[in-house]
């Protein structure tokens, strides 16, 4: 049987629609707007079309995006000073810095730089502490959205084996955590990892967060799991004509949708709830900077 594919596009259009209620309260209850700064530091075209994407998704939720772009060759103390007065400023609830920045600037100094109250990446170890007691504040983005998937698509995760293939700070781990939280049983597997095939054979639920195209065979794959595949990968594609490309994700998606119960493609599927998860973050922090407690 052909798994279910989960449409995170259409799950993130819908959560969207969620935070511009949110939004639309704290105005009116309130008399709060919540701002949300995007700092861009020279010109990598992933990161920009990235961040025209996030600025163009908060104004359309009623937020008020305020887009900072620098050029390739600021220090590290400007950057520094602009976050400073970014921490100070009441219009703003949440700060992003994209990365990775440019070599002279060193990215941990500007993580330990932002108010962690308005660290809307949870990216600062003061946020990063409180994912793993359960204290409220910001999620990570991608592994918020992928919670919500696998939430939307299972119901309760308790006691299910979920693998996460990749244990960066930016995905694996704090999947992890979340994972945890939910009552899973965790296993998660990174380069080192001796016989990787058979491990991802054990999961009920698989996250794929590696950055190899197509590691993930369809015969890795227990029949019926739930499998999220974070990967971006850009790879050839001389079907579509001389020197094109395309994306695809960390599993091998036709293989593994004939298997799984439930599979994400790429793109349209983790990829679009992460900015969603940003903007869930900024009602997050503008609600608690203004001693509200935030939606659930
Ligand atoms: P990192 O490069 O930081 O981490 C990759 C992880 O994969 C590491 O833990 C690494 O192990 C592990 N790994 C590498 N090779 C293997 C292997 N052969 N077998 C098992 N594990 C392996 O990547 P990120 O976590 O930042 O991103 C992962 C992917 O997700 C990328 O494609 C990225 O573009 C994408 N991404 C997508 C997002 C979205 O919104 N859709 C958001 C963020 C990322 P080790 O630690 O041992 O080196």
């Amino acid at each position: 049987m052909t798994a279910r594919i989960i449409d995170g596009k259409s799950y993130a259009e819908n959560l969207r629609t969620r935070i511009a209620g949110h939004v639309a309260r704290l105005k009116a209850e309130h008399g709060i707007t919540p701002g949300l700064a995007v700092v861009i530091v020279g010109h990598d075209p992933a990161s920009e079309i990235y961040v025209s994407s996030k600025a163009k998704q908060t104004a359309e939720v009623g937020m008020v995006s305020f887009k900072y772009e620098l050029p390739e060759d600021t220090s590290e103390a400007e950057l520094l000073e602009l976050v400073r007065r970014l921490n100070n400023d009441d219009q703003v609830h949440g700060i992003l810095v994209q990365m990775p920045v440019p070599k002279q600037i060193d990215p941990v100094k500007v993580i330990e730089a932002i108010a962690p109250s308005k660290d809307v990446d949870c990216f600062t170890p003061a946020n990063v502490g409180k994912v793993q007691i359960g204290l409220p504040g910001p999620v990570s983005c991608t592994p918020l959205g992928c919670l919500m998937l696998l939430r939307d698509q299972l119901g309760s995760l308790a006691g299910l084996h979920a693998v996460i293939v990749g244990r960066s700070n930016l995905v694996g781990k704090p999947m992890m955590q979340l994972l945890l939280r939910e009552n899973c049983t965790i296993t998660v597997a990174h380069s080192k990892t001796r016989d990787l095939a058979d491990v991802v054979r054990r999961a009920d639920i698989v996250v794929a967060a590696v950055g190899r195209p197509e590691m993930i065979k369809g015969d890795w794959i227990k029949p019926g799991a739930t499998v999220l595949d974070v990967g971006v990968n850009r790879i050839p594609a001389p079907e579509r004509g001389e020197g094109k490309t395309r994306l695809v994700g960390d599993v091998a998606f036709a293989e593994a949708k004939e298997i799984a119960g439930a599979i994400s493609p790429v793109p349209g599927g983790v990829g679009p709830m992460t900015i969603a998860c940003l903007l869930a973050n900024t009602i997050t922090t503008a609600s608690l900077i203004n001693g509200l407690v935030p939606p659930s």
